[in-house]
């Protein structure tokens, strides 16, 4: 069998062709920046193929030049994609000032078939072998597969692309054309057209992997507020319990219920309780710190599950939504706002977080008894006076004198 390297290139064009306009197809325009840098990166390197086809034995300067600076900026911008799918990557630089550098030497170099065959191929072997790095650098959130298939095949590019650059540059003899048939461009029109195939299908698992993690995180997120929902509050409180429990670390848990909501949606409107409750739920956001979590636990009421933190800094994290609400609350909402929290810590008995959310249900209702406005410790924290004092600003009626639970 005898393969010619002029055919090759044209069944590449024609596959990047037909990629370029599918690819697209299938994801449709409105798609996440990783994935339109990925449809850019397929329609960037067609411009690539379908130029150097057409600059024949690559006599024709602007051409030529034109082909390079399509090829290395698809390869940037592959690089691109997989930083938008992977997160951080290394590389970034190296691989954007390659795709200005590459075709901007072989444009300057041209005169010199021995130079830009080397500046070129070697430009374009490092651009690969930066993709391969960024593909390869850990991305916890994404399945290995894909990912070492992706560089098996852009890796073995990349060598016989560098090797290539060396064949030009050093031995212009035996490699004087791009078309010349010496076993190293058979092999590597061979891997282009194999690269192209798999590169595609990589992009698609990326794509549906990017799609799955929206999915699961709109699974957990509460619409409204932006705040995790009451299953996946449930889940990782679980996780973080259990580990509290391995480390001896103390957990707390605050249910917070907004005082007469009803008779804020009644008399202003369900718009105006929507706002109420967006801005709860930033100023709860706020108040938290990393790894702590809180989730909307049903219509007006939130649930804040303090790591690493007793009962001083539940009253603490209390104390700062108050203050901040008491202040934020008639300037953005028109309207005073006000809330009852019920809180525990976690005990030795507790296996569960249930039995947390049961004690401070219970201490939530206290609260409300009390006159709301206020926080109730439940169980034996020994460090907190049982009823913090109300802060009746925040609460749109007068409250009552305070219960004990
Ligand atoms: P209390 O001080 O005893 O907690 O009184 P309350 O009026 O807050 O309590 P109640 O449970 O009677 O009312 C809760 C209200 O919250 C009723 C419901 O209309 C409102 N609510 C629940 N979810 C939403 C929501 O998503 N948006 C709006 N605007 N209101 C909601
Ligand atoms: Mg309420
Ligand atoms: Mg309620």
């Amino acid at each position: 069998m005898k393969l010619d390297v002029q055919t090759l290139l044209v069944v590449m064009m024609i596959n990047m062709i037909a990629l370029s306009i599918a690819i697209p197809t299938i994801m449709g325009w409105r798609v996440s920046v990783a994935a339109r840098h990925a449809q850019g990166a397929l329609i960037s390197q067609t411009v690539g193929w379908i130029c150097l086809v057409l600059a024949g034995g690559a006599s024709d300067r602007l051409l030529s030049t034109t082909a390079v600076a399509g090829l290395s900026l698809g390869l940037a911008l592959l690089w691109q994609s997989m930083r938008g799918w992977l997160g951080l990557r290394p590389g970034g630089r190296l691989v954007w000032s390659l795709a200005v550098l590459t075709p901007l030497g072989y444009g300057i170099g041209f005169h010199s078939y021995p130079f830009r065959s080397g500046w070129s191929n070697f430009g374009l072997a490092l651009q690969m072998a930066t993709v391969c790095v960024a593909l390869m650098w850990p991305a916890p959130q994404a399945s290995r597969r894909w990912r070492l298939i992706m560089v098996a095949s852009l890796g073995a590019l990349a060598v016989a692309t560098a090797w290539r650059g060396v064949l030009g540059a050093f031995f212009t003899e035996i490699y004087p054309t791009l078309r010349t048939p010496h076993p190293v461009n058979l092999v590597a029109a061979l891997l282009s057209n194999l690269t192209v195939v798999i590169n595609a299908v990589g992009l698609l698992v990326a794509w549906r992997e990017e799609a799955e993690r929206a999915l699961r995180s709109l699974a957990r997120t509460d619409s409204l507020t932006g705040l995790l929902n009451r299953r996946a509050l449930q889940d990782e409180a679980t996780a973080l319990i259990a580990q509290a429990r391995r480390h001896g670390d103390l957990v707390t848990v605050l249910l917070i219920d907004l005082d007469r909501f009803k008779q804020i949606n009644d008399s202003r409107g369900h718009d105006s309780g929507d706002r109420a409750l967006c801005l709860v739920a930033a100023l709860l956001q706020a108040a938290m710190r990393r790894g702590d979590l809180v989730a909307r636990w049903g219509g007006e009421e939130f649930c804040v599950v303090l790591a690493r933190g007793g009962g001083q800094a539940g009253a603490a994290f209390d104390q700062r939504l108050r203050s901040a609400l008491a202040e934020r609350s008639m300037s953005e909402l028109g309207f005073p706002l006000g809330f009852s929290t019920g809180m525990t810590t976690l005990q030795t008995g507790d296996d569960s977080l249930q039995a947390l959310l049961h004690r401070a249900d219970h201490a939530l209702y206290a609260a409300k008894g009390a006159g709301r406005g206020r926080l109730v410790v439940a169980g034996q924290d020994s460090h907190l006076p049982r009823t913090a004092p109300a802060k009746r600003a925040a609460d749109p009626r007068p409250t009552e004198p305070a219960a004990l639970i």
